[in-house]
């Protein structure tokens, strides 16, 4: 069923199992799980799916080393598992991540750990080599037995400097570890709902529809493209909105404080030294201030990151120009000799970390675990109960999903059928590790389909696996490389435009592919690409110069791209 046919099913059949509000990774996460365990299910998405807290990403699949000082012990175990699960289930577009820890200092932040037990520290510091060497040593013990990627290595000041040339000569020691990348989380998020719903036909999830408000056995959502109104029937909802839960409770009369969001914003930056400088390494460290920063391969170009600022409300998140300041004074504090200028950025982007509301004093301490409060009973004039689904990370929105499914099962009378542990996303699916298995696929999928190796690789390092589906697409009909975009052609942009549910020309330059975010966006791509999209969603003249129009408003306000 297409956006408009399950809508107009909605009129008829208002009646569903589980509502759930928010598609980031937590909604989306829950909708897959469900959706495998035979439940009938809607998902609504205010904006399109993963355009929140999900889209801001350091985009690391990480078991969280620093939560080891708050004495989160579970929470590492089960981001750890997460992580290598990760690797395993997804490894189209999450690949292992050797991450370089530079220190300055040798006895620094001995004291951390015990203080904060005892709650006297309210403002974190930098950690020396003692301590980083010790909360190694915990990690590998955690990765343990499952060896998914190798141990720790510390290298001498000399030999930091052979491995990256142009490291500060300051730092006394790196370290190295592994941890994951996520490098196109919003894909994988788009992924896991076509999977979920081509699993059950009564699983369907909906971008641009946002619930508005309810009472009794009802609930009202809005259509955010025609403005028209549903009423449905849940036997229950999931609060998955992330930032906006306690919004999305008080629309349902519902007063809540679960959420003290703090606000992370990144730059990414087109600057070839650099990028040669970092190598494959992710730079992850904390900076003079004792926050925690990260310097990031991102394909061709780096991400630099991120920041920790409570906030009020989460749609105001937007990197400043002191955040910017700040994210290339830590950079200079790396690599001193390499000049890294705001022109260099392609682009930014901020969002809002929806972490249980806390009264510790430093944001970078607050918990980063999960939970689920339920609200049910009469005092809330509603007669389903209401599950908000408080914090987590990207790396175990698959362990927060579980659990949340295991809850509503049990509410609805179900049993588990099915999990989720072993359970390959999208183009992971029969994805060749070995690259000489990579390179057979590519050579018999060239044969069979007619598309060139070259364009075969880009496609498989793009959508993993879907790769064969989208060939075999692209060789249906006449194909052509883009104007502007020489390693795009019309049929691949066709192919995710219609079955990817696009809706808004910024769904596929900001979310389907790193087009926007790798700074390849002119202004006439964006016309080109209003075209095509446009023509294959059956746009009129007026809506393709609307999208166009959106689309640059956008990239300038929120992303600073000078187009
Ligand atoms: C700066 C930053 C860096 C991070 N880095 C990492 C990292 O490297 N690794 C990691 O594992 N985790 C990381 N995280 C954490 C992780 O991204 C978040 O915890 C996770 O994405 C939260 O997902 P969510 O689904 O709960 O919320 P969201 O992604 O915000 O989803 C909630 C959705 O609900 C929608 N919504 C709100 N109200 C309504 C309504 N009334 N009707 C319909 N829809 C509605 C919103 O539009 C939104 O899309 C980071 C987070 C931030 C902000």
């Amino acid at each position: 069923m297409n956006r408009n046919e399950t809508l107009s099913a909605l009129k008829n059949k208002p009646a569903v199992s589980v509502l759930i509000v928010g598609g980031g990774i937590n909604g989306i996460g829950t909708f897959r799980d469900l959706a495998l365990n035979g439940v009938d299910i809607l998902l609504v998405e205010k904006g399109d799916f993963c355009s929140g807290a999900s889209a801001a990403s350091s985009h690391m699949a990480h078991g969280g080393i620093r939560y080891l000082e708050n004495g989160e012990f579970r929470l590492v175990r089960e981001a750890v598992r997460e992580r290598n699960l990760l690797l395993q289930n997804a490894p189209h577009v999450v690949k292992p991540l050797p991450t370089a820890i530079p220190i300055f200092k040798r006895f620094s932040g001995l004291l951390n750990a015990p203080l904060k037990f005892f709650g006297m520290l309210d403002k974190p510091s930098e950690r020396g080599s003692i301590v980083i060497k010790l909360g190694l040593m915990m990690y590998d013990a955690y990765t343990g037995r499952q060896r998914t990627v190798p141990k720790h290595r510390f290298f001498s000041r000399k030999k930091s400097r052979a491995r990256w040339d142009q490291l500060n000569p300051q730092v006394i020691n790196t370290a190295v570890y592994y941890d994951g990348a996520i490098l196109q989380p919003e894909r994988l998020a788009v992924e896991l709902i076509l999977d979920a719903e081509a699993e059950n036909p009564r699983a369907r999830a909906l971008n641009y529809v946002s619930m508005v408000g309810g009472s009794g056995d009802t609930l009202i959502l809005r259509d955010e493209l025609t403005d028209n109104t549903y009423d449905v029937h849940p036997k229950l909802v999931i609060n998955a909105a992330g930032p906006w839960i306690d919004f999305t409770n008080h629309k349902l009369g519902l007063s809540t404080r679960f959420i003290g969001g703090t606000k992370g914003s990144h730059i990414v930056v087109r600057h070839p030294e650099l990028r040669k400088a970092i190598g494959e390494n992710e730079f992850f460290f904390e900076n003079e201030d004792g926050r925690i920063v990260l310097i990031f391969p991102l394909y061709d170009h780096v991400l630099i990151g991120t920041s920790d600022i409570p906030v009020e409300h989460p749609d105001e998140a937007q990197c400043t120009d002191e955040e910017i300041d700040y994210f290339l004074k830590l950079t200079r504090r790396i690599f001193p000799g390499l000049s890294v200028r705001r022109d260099d950025i392609v682009f930014q982007f901020s969002g809002v970390r929806p972490l249980p509301r806390s009264t510790v004093k430093a944001a970078s301490q607050v918990s980063r675990d999960h939970s689920i409060e339920v609200l049910s009973g009469d005092w809330t004039n509603l007669r389903f109960p209401v599950y908000s689904l408080v914090g987590g990370k990207w790396t175990s929105f698959r362990a927060f999903s579980e659990q949340v499914t295991d809850k509503a099962l049990a509410h609805l009378g179900s049993k588990r059928q099915k999990d989720t542990r072993s359970l390959p996303i999208g183009g992971g699916r029969g994805y060749p590790r070995d690259p000489e298995e990579l390179r057979r696929q590519v050579e018999s999928l060239s044969a069979w389909t007619g598309v060139a190796r070259e364009r075969l690789k880009l496609l498989f390092e793009r959508y993993g696996t879907r790769a064969e589906t989208i060939a075999t697409y692209m060789n249906g009909g006449t194909d052509f490389v883009v104007k502007g975009l020489p390693d795009f052609s019309l049929r691949e942009i066709v192919f995710l435009a219609q079955h990817e549910k696009v809706c808004h020309l910024d769904d596929f330059l900001l979310r389907r592919t790193m087009l926007a975010m790798l700074g390849r966006v002119t202004r006439e791509v964006i016309e080109e690409l209003a075209r095509i999209i446009g023509n294959a969603l059956g746009w009129t003249e007026e809506q393709k110069a609307a999208e166009v129009r959106r689309t640059l408003a956008l990239l300038a306000d929120r992303h600073a791209a000078r187009l």
